[in-house]
């Protein structure tokens, strides 16, 4: 059976289908799913512009119990939601659990969030009259997600999108269509009105394309490369539309040699490595001090011995595949690249064969790095580190900072002097301090600086900057 998309309250199949492939086993084909053309991605924003203006006016505890109602169902299925996830994108299935059960707190959230919609009331500096302050959605939202993380991020997106009284143009990422489809299925199911949430699976360059060339696309959001990123800005600014992007980051993570060696090599495996190193939030770049560096060095690569690589529902396996064929290359060519640049390969590195097909490789450790080399410089996206010696404290900030992304920044240290500053002078959104640089809470502010990130953060209660605009109105007492 085909999944098909949801436009103007119907399940429409399209002419084309694609399939849905694990990483683990490619011979295991999750679903096929409907792919949207440029004309169901024209009648979805045309669906979504006609649903708004009742939707924007909706009550308060209809919009509640819809996204509760979602939470709840998410949160029931979440060991059969999370298989879903682990199968078509290949991370360990207590992985894709922990990221099912987050996408239900995200629901659960801006349930309450549409509680405690509030504005302000204040004097005018005139005599005589009043000012009130209120927040108003911002229209038809279009929505265009990463595959990296199948229902967390469409859920911090789509949550409070609808919270704030907004409707919805949702294109999920073509590799992993499966868990974005439940989820606009769960909110269907939940009550949305026809129109307020649109579902078109399909190309970027197609689909997406689509949506950044509509005028009547009011707001768009958007994670994914720092290619694409650009286009959805500069599309953005031809139509005047608020744009949000979060795009690459190359988070490093600062070993000091006061750190506790424990949860240092703790940290930056988890870091590194965990999700197969296909978070934006990883950390590729591991800069630490001379004096602990030869420790940290060693006991890395004991605990990478330890490291289970394996299908990733499999009982046991802390790290599955790399999600594709096209990502596995890109790994392995930055393997070569680090070679060539003069890194040594100290761990790991190699393709792997498993009982059954899939895109296996063992997590990559490069020792006597420079901040210099592409490997430190650029995205890879996958299970790859460098280590890069550094003499003290002052270096290891200034390398750091010196990178053109700015998204999550961590350090290892039991000096109370060298966190402190280390919080105020990291260059990034977020800030780790003796933990991994990925692995955020779901009611906090979650974005970065410099090529990371544009416009305001998401998540938690920061999200009502991008999903509404501010109205301030005077009235004559
Ligand atoms: P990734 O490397 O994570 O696949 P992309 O930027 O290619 O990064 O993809 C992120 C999302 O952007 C996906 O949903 C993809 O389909 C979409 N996308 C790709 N090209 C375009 C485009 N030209 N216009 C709009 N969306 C696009």
């Amino acid at each position: 059976m085909v999944q098909k998309n949801l436009i103007d309250g119907e399940w429409i199949a399209g002419s084309e289908a694609f399939r849905n492939i694990n990483p683990s086993d490619t011979n295991d084909v999750v679903g096929e799913y409907a792919r949207a053309s440029a004309d169901d991605a024209r009648a979805a924003i045309a669906a979504a512009k006609a649903a708004f203006p009742t939707w924007s006016r909706s009550g308060i505890l209809e919009r509640h119990a819809i996204l509760r109602k979602t939470a709840d169902e998410i949160l029931a299925r979440k060991d059969e939601l999370g298989k879903l996830l682990s199968r078509e994108e290949g991370k360990t299935l207590a992985e894709g659990i922990g990221e099912t059960v987050r996408a239900g707190q995200i629901f659960d959230f801006f349930a309450g969030e549409c509680l405690r919609l509030a504005g302000e009331v204040l004097p005018s500096a005139r005599p005589n009259i009043g000012v009130e302050i209120t927040r108003e959605p911002v229209g038809v939202v279009g929505i265009i997600t990463p595959w990296n993380f199948p229902i967390a991020i469409p859920a911090w997106k789509i949550a409070p999108a609808l919270c704030y009284g907004n409707t919805v143009v949702f294109k999920p990422a073509e590799l992993v269509p499966g868990s974005s489809w439940a989820i606009v299925d769960i909110l269907n199911r939940a009550g949305l009105p026809k129109g307020v949430l649109n579902l078109v699976m399909g190309k970027g360059s197609v689909v997406g394309q689509a949506m950044l060339d509509s005028p009547d696309i009011h707001a768009i959001t958007f994670t994914g490369s720092t290619g694409t990123g650009k286009r959805v800005a500069l599309a953005s600014v031809e139509h005047n539309r608020k744009y949000q992007l979060e795009m690459g980051g190359k988070n490093p993570f600062v070993v000091l040699d006061d750190a506790d060696l424990a949860v240092a090599v703790e940290a930056a495996v988890n870091s590194a490595f965990f999700s197969t190193g296909q978070r934006c939030t990883a950390s590729s770049r591991l800069i630490v001090t001379e004096g602990i560096h030869d420790r940290f060095v060693a006991a890395m690569g004991e605990r990478m011995k330890g490291l289970v690589v394996d299908d990733a529902l499999k009982a046991g396996t802390q790290i599955g595949p790399v999600v594709d064929e096209s990502q596995l290359n890109q790994d392995t060519d930055y393997i070569a690249i680090g070679r060539q640049e003069g890194a040594k390969l100290a761990f790991g590195g190699e393709l792997l064969k498993r009982d059954t097909p899939g895109f296996y490789l063992q997590p990559a450790l490069f020792t006597e790095a420079t901040n210099a080399m592409r490997i430190s410089r650029e995205e890879i996206f996958g299970p790859v580190a460098s280590v890069i010696r550094v003499k003290d404290y002052d270096e290891a900030l200034t390398v750091a900072n010196d990178t053109p992304f700015g998204l999550s920044s961590g350090i290892a240290t039991t000096s109370l002097k060298h966190a402190t500053h280390f919080k105020r002078n990291a260059e990034a959104g977020m800030v780790m301090v003796n933990l991994p640089t990925a692995g955020v809470d779901f009611h906090v502010p979650f974005g970065g600086r410099k090529g990371s990130s544009h416009g305001s953060r998401e998540q938690g209660r920061y999200a009502a900057e991008f999903y509404t605009t501010v109205k301030t109105a005077y009235t004559l007492a």
